[in-house]
């Protein structure tokens, strides 16, 4: 990836070109966007008016296409929004485009359809690497067609991103493991962590209104994020996003029927990881002390405290420290940390 975090122009096509609705599926609830048809025909001024919002103009700038099926759209309606991009990058407005598709419209037909256009970067909705898993969620596609989507990809070398899903239908800790390791072992080049909510006009709404489905707890749900952020970290392939992305239907709940939804649920899966390295260095290095202080590069002092100094109230009580003090030290590493 390029290392300077580009300026995204998203533009949300929600259930477009996809072939169903997969069961956890609702995406107007999450963009809070129903107008399909509408999105389609304004593409050229959506991405207009994001560009006036830049104000580093160094940043790269990447289009982004979500919240659908992408290559499952019409051939005929796949071109018309890659001109529509094009036409910013040939302006030398935006730099590529990225799209996100499912594993099962990855072929060499459609790859050909889009070899002339800048798109740098493709994210497969991979979700489960448990076929058990993905029928439960009636995905409609296998776990080869990720494996073999990947290896479609990687050919043409285009960027790769895969998106996993915990608490699906069908699903427990180990299969959900399992899965981070499958796609390890397909060197993607990043990962989004999404926990499975029950979201309002969804299929699974209904199942959960029946007792048939139950989400994991909150806290259970970062628990497993963060060991499967671990797996990843221990590759070398960053984890980008981890929950949902925050918006107001999402935030007062009017999307929401139940489920792990936390508006800083990566915050909270990355602070979890931060009390974990506290605890391992104040067990192995016999740390005893009434008062600490617990260093780390400024941009992690608030994931060191955790939600409402939470990791500090532990550490606290565990080892029965009185006083705990955060330094930053911008020195260190933001995964790093040393206590005194
Ligand atoms: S998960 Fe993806 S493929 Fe399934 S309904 Fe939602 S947008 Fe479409």
């Amino acid at each position: 990836m390029s290392q300077e975090r580009p300026f995204i122009i998203p533009i949300f096509l929600p259930h477009a070109g996809c072939p169903h609705q997969c069961v956890f599926c609702n995406q107007a609830a999450i963009t809070g966007i129903k107008q399909k048809d509408q999105i389609l025909k304004d593409v050229g001024k959506g991405i207009r008016e994001f560009l006036s919002y830049k104000t580093d103009q160094k940043r790269p700038v990447q289009i982004s296409f979500y919240g659908g099926n992408f290559l499952g759209l019409e051939k005929e309606k796949i071109v018309v929004l890659l001109k529509e991009a094009n036409s910013f990058v040939m302006a030398g407005e935006v730099d590529n485009i990225r799209f996100s598709t499912r594993p099962d419209t990855i072929d060499t037909e459609r790859l050909d359809l889009i070899k002339d256009f800048p798109v740098s970067t493709i994210e497969l909705g991979v979700q489960s690497m448990d076929d058990y898993v993905l029928s439960e969620s009636r995905r409609g596609h296998t776990s080869t067609d990720t494996e073999d989507a990947v290896k479609h990809l990687k050919k043409r070398n285009y960027e790769i991103g895969v998106q996993m899903m915990i608490g699906l239908p069908g699903d427990d800790d180990n299969k959900a493991i399992q899965t981070a390791v499958s796609l390890t072992a397909l060197c993607p080049d990043f990962v989004r962590i999404y926990p499975t909510v029950v979201l309002k006009g969804s299929p699974l709404s209904v199942w959960y209104k029946r007792g048939d489905y139950s989400p994991l707890p909150l806290d259970d749900c970062v628990s497993l994020a963060k060991n499967i952020h671990g797996i990843f970290a221990k590759k070398g392939i960053p984890v980008i996003r981890m929950g949902l992305q925050a918006s107001e239907d999402l935030d007062n709940g009017a999307s929401i029927v139940a489920g792990p939804y936390h508006p800083a649920f990566g915050h909270m899966v990355l602070s979890e990881i931060f009390l974990d390295k506290a605890v391992d260095i104040l067990k192995n290095e016999k740390i005893f002390s009434d008062d600490i202080t617990i260093t780390v590069n400024p941009r992690s002092i608030s994931k060191m405290r955790g939600l409402n100094n939470r990791n500090i109230q532990f550490l606290k009580e565990r080892f029965s420290i009185s006083s705990i003090n955060i330094d930053g030290d911008a020195s260190l590493g933001e995964e790093e940390l040393a206590i005194t």
